[in-house]
């Protein structure tokens, strides 16, 4: 299977009136053709800024996106000129964001907002780009589609506009498709009805995922390939099967433990201790140690380096060493 991106060591550091804030430093990951990978972490951790830095939407405020390479197909998007990542952007890689409503315009219709990047990324007529913007909003599961062709954002519910945001990301055929907590403000049965129709779509045009989010539920539905963020930096990643079995990073092993059991009490539910460090006071240790049971007097010193472990699965920890198999915690 082919890389559809390929990111190489990316760091995006802003500037504030406390001091500067590494909010990604230094990740390194790949999307293979038509594979879903999960970012995953707690807020703060850095994973939206890292999709951001991506398509250059870290631009104009105070963040500076630094990297090796961002390689996608032969262009590398932190070398590209801003007229060809807006070419890029909406067309071969689209996004789609949390809040529907904030991301469309509230007062064009659904149907202008629709037909706006088939007319421009694929310069359809406008015969053409209507036809179609129609389809597109049948296709994501909406009835009578000509009648919300013409309505505008704040006439629909929150799961209907977080599908014709989905109907819009899709339109041009993007070969990756960057969904940033998609469900996080839906319904729990909507939530389910919009990771459905991803699945499909992701089947149907063969499209790669990039799915960021905080939900170790919508993990284990939709990836294929997991990458766990704490404090900017990738703490573990590995096939999806594999770490939910053998989860090595003890951040990784408490996410696990956090998540809700049918038939748990409120009180029995497990929540990791402590709180993600403050970005302004992070000093060089392993950025997880006030909350890990595991801690030693490494881990206070020194940064550990993602290793490769025998299987594939990588980790951060200075309880492994590279090739090392055990299980701890
Ligand atoms: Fe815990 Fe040390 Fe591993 Fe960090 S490096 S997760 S503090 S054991």
């Amino acid at each position: 299977m082919s890389n559809v991106i390929e990111v190489d060591n990316l760091s995006t550091r802003f500037e504030t009136e406390d001091g500067v804030v590494k909010a990604v430093d230094g990740v390194s990951f790949r999307v293979r053709s038509g594979e879903t990978v999960c970012i995953v972490g707690e807020s703060g951790c850095g994973k939206s800024v890292t999709a951001m830095s991506l398509l250059g939407l870290v631009e104009g405020t105070s963040g500076l996106v630094t990297g090796d390479r961002v390689a996608f197909g032969d262009r590398d998007l932190l070398r590209v000129s801003p007229s060809e990542l807006r070419t890029i952007r909406g067309h071969e890689i689209a996004m789609i964001f949390q809040e529907p409503m904030t991301s469309l315009n509230p007062v064009l219709t659904i149907g202008e907002q629709l037909m706006e990047p088939l007319r421009e990324h694929l310069r359809m007529s406008r015969k053409a780009a209507r036809a179609r913007a129609i389809e597109l909003i049948g296709r994501v599961g909406i009835p009578r589609a000509e009648q919300i062709f013409a309505s505008y954002p704040h006439e629909l519910s929150g799961g209907m506009l977080q599908r014709i945001m989905i109907a819009m990301a899709v339109s041009c055929g993007p070969q990756l498709l960057i969904a940033d907590e998609p469900t996080t403000a839906l319904d729990v049965t909507i939530q389910a009805q919009i990771l459905d129709m991803l699945r499909e779509l992701k089947d149907e045009t063969g499209m790669s995922i990039l799915l960021i989010t905080h939900d170790l539920g919508v993990v284990a539905e939709m990836a294929d390939y997991v990458i766990v963020m704490y404090s900017g930096k990738i703490v573990e990643e590995g096939e999806v099967s594999e770490l939910f079995e053998r989860p090595r990073h003890p951040y990784t092993q408490g996410l696990l433990r956090s998540k809700p059991v049918l038939g748990q009490r409120a009180e029995e539910l497990y929540s990791i201790p402590g709180q993600v460090p403050d970005p302004l006071e992070l000093t060089p240790s392993c950025y997880f140690h006030d909350r890990c049971a595991h801690c030693m007097d490494i881990c206070t010193r020194r940064e550990p380096e993602l290793k490769t472990l025998a299987g594939g699965q990588k980790v951060a920890c200075w309880l492994y060493e590279p090739a090392e198999v055990e299980t701890h915690g």
